[in-house]
């Protein structure tokens, strides 16, 4: 069975009317690497857990996009005048979804948004912004960067032994760059495995999970042009598939 990949999506008014939308960069990832992509929106209040958990349930592996800030509230802090546009009912599908799959061994993969609400899920802090609260005590890289998306603007080195370095076979990769927020302290049982050169984290990953992974970078418009970034996606993929075989034994062990 080709395995299905959970994408969340954001909201977004135009035109008076609210759109729920996603890049579709990622569906067509998700697509180029073997799996079905499923998109799971916000949802509207009332506030309903059995319906994500039913999201959970349908999907065997998820991808947590890019957008808009984390609400600081989600890591205990008030916000600083920097601090972006949020959306709290993405925020909660987002970090509900994000604690079931590190809690239940589902593959995981954070993009941008994505790695911070796979931090803040499992208890880690972010920089609100990352060019006002670090610029001041010295130099920081640009990290917006307005050369084409899929153009790598600065490097990246991976931690030797992890499992992002496993996924590119590297230790250096030059990556693209769309944030001003920023991993701060890494949550409980994950790891950082990339660093810009001015230290800024660019990628996490769990110690205790088969595949919990988050990248600062945006993979998604990146492996059309360079194909080593649609590893990340097949690994996804590849992991999740093997997530649904055991999920399946377990059911029919269960009901046995
Ligand atoms: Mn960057």
């Amino acid at each position: 069975m080709t395995p299905l990949i959970g994408i969340t999506c954001g909201l977004e008014k135009r035109d008076e009317i609210s759109r729920v939308y996603i890049s579709s960069d990622y569906v067509n990832a998700v697509v180029a690497a073997g799996g079905v992509p499923v998109l799971l929106p916000p949802l509207a209040k009332p506030y309903d857990l059995g319906k994500v958990e039913s999201l959970f349930g349908t999907v065997s592996g998820l991808l947590l996009t890019g957008g808009v800030d984390v609400d600081p509230v989600h890591y205990g802090e008030e916000p600083l005048p920097a601090l972006g546009r949020v959306d709290p009912d993405r925020d909660r599908l987002e970090l509900v979804l994000a604690r079931r799959a590190l809690a239940e061994g589902m593959p995981v993969l954070g993009i941008c948004r994505g790695i911070q609400v796979l931090n803040v899920a499992a208890g880690g802090t972010l920089y609100q912004d990352v060019p006002s609260q670090l610029q001041p005590a010295g130099q920081v890289l640009l990290h917006s960067q307005r050369a084409p998306c899929w153009y790598p603007t600065h490097e990246v080195r991976l931690s030797k032994g992890s499992k992002l370095q496993a996924v590119f076979g590297c230790e250096r990769l030059r990556v693209n760059s769309f944030h001003h927020q920023a991993v701060r302290s890494p949550g409980r049982d994950l790891v950082v495995t990339a660093r810009a050169a001015d230290g800024i984290i660019e990628a996490i990953e769990s110690v205790t999970h088969p595949f919990a992974v988050g990248v600062q970078w945006h993979p998604e418009c990146m492996w059309e042009a360079d194909a080593i970034f649609l590893r990340l996606f097949s690994r996804l993929v590849e992991e999740a598939a093997a997530f649904s075989r055991l999920r399946v034994a377990t059911e029919i062990t269960e009901a046995s």
